[in-house]
């Protein structure tokens, strides 16, 4: 044998101490642990060696192979992380990509102003199923069977007693069944009918109150419901009250306000009236209150209703209501 085993290891951490980059580590690996490399050669030639010698050698070749085949890899390991952080494909010194913000879709923004204003008022928000049974969504709101106020809310049926509801007008006697007045509640949620057209959708949501103490009035009724306009348009808009019929509310009405388009003027959102119709309210019909339970005696109240989708168009002057439904990012991120 030429060499020692002490030799080629000292030679081969000379040769890698100067070694400028990966490539001539892996060039050095080879040179010394691969097949011909000089340590393999090494450890085939111990047979040739006496008998007594061989155990050493071998020891001492196995372990100077062990202690390169280490160094050879940390080495490369050093200048392969060393790299990512000098790589000129990725200039680590741009700006990140942002990652782009959703944001609210405008009904539910809407509803949240609308529900913000009731509870300033003193209401609280209640929910009820969105699949609801035929004596909640109409018989125990004074809509019995046959009557012919059903055919205006066409809806969904599940069976012949369960269908989608077509009003949140339904968590009202919830509520009442399990509380006992005073009731201040609002219920907003998603409600469906069998309409579709541009300005209506077989889904859309509705806001509806409910208040129920002793001595309430129709004059109260007015009173919260300017409060509510005032504070979703603006403090000049006027409002009128026009007799309408509900079966869960007597006397019932439809409320207009001013057109917030025109101003009163006539214009082709408010088919030249100068007023838009945008919610139905009364005094809760007497067999309301008797179906849950409530002295009529005793206690009178309002209830109220109206369509977000319909004061999201106003708010926002937009005239084709299934817009709101299409998903088009173009029109949601203008919110
Ligand atoms: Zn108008």
């Amino acid at each position: 044998m030429e060499k020692t085993i002490a030799q080629i290891e000292k030679e081969a951490l000379k040769e890698l101490e100067a070694a400028p980059d990966s490539e001539s580590i892996k060039a050095i690996s080879a040179r010394y642990l691969g097949r011909k490399g000089a340590v393999t050669r090494y450890l085939r030639n111990i047979s040739t060696l006496s008998l007594e010698l061989r155990p050493e050698a071998g020891e001492k070749a196995n372990k100077t192979k062990k202690t390169l085949d280490a160094l050879f890899k940390k080495a490369l390991n050093k200048l392969e992380s060393a790299h990512i952080e000098t790589d000129d494909r990725i200039d680590v010194s741009l700006p990140g990509r942002a990652v782009r913000q959703g944001s609210l879709h405008p009904i539910t923004q809407i509803t949240q102003q609308i529900c913000d204003i009731f509870i300033r008022l003193g209401f609280d928000v209640a929910e009820g199923p969105e699949v609801e049974t035929d004596y909640y969504n109409f018989e125990a709101l004074n809509i019995p069977k046959n009557h012919p106020a059903r055919d205006m809310q066409d809806t969904f049926y599940i069976s012949n007693n369960i269908v989608l509801r077509t009003h949140t007008s339904p968590t009202q006697p919830r509520i009442m069944e399990k509380q006992k007045p005073p009731v201040r509640i609002i219920a907003p949620g998603k409600v469906y009918r069998c309409d579709s057209d541009l300005t209506h959708t077989p889904m859309f949501h509705q806001v509806e109150g409910l208040l129920v103490d002793k001595n309430v009035s129709f004059g109260d009724l007015k009173g919260v419901l300017t409060t509510f306009v005032h504070q979703m348009f603006d403090k000049e808009t006027g409002l009128r009250f026009r007799p309408s019929f509900f079966p869960f509310t007597e006397p019932s009405a439809e409320v207009d306000i001013r057109c917030v388009i025109c101003k009163g003027d006539g214009c082709r959102v408010c088919s030249k009236t100068g007023w838009l119709e945008v919610l139905g309210a009364g005094m809760v019909h007497p067999a309301v209150f008797e179906n849950v339970g409530y002295d009529t005696t005793r206690y009178t109240g309002f209830a109220f209703g109206m369509g977000v989708e319909r004061i999201a168009m106003l708010k926002y002057g937009i005239d084709d209501i299934r817009k709101y439904f299409e998903n088009d990012l173009r029109f949601l991120r203008q919110f």
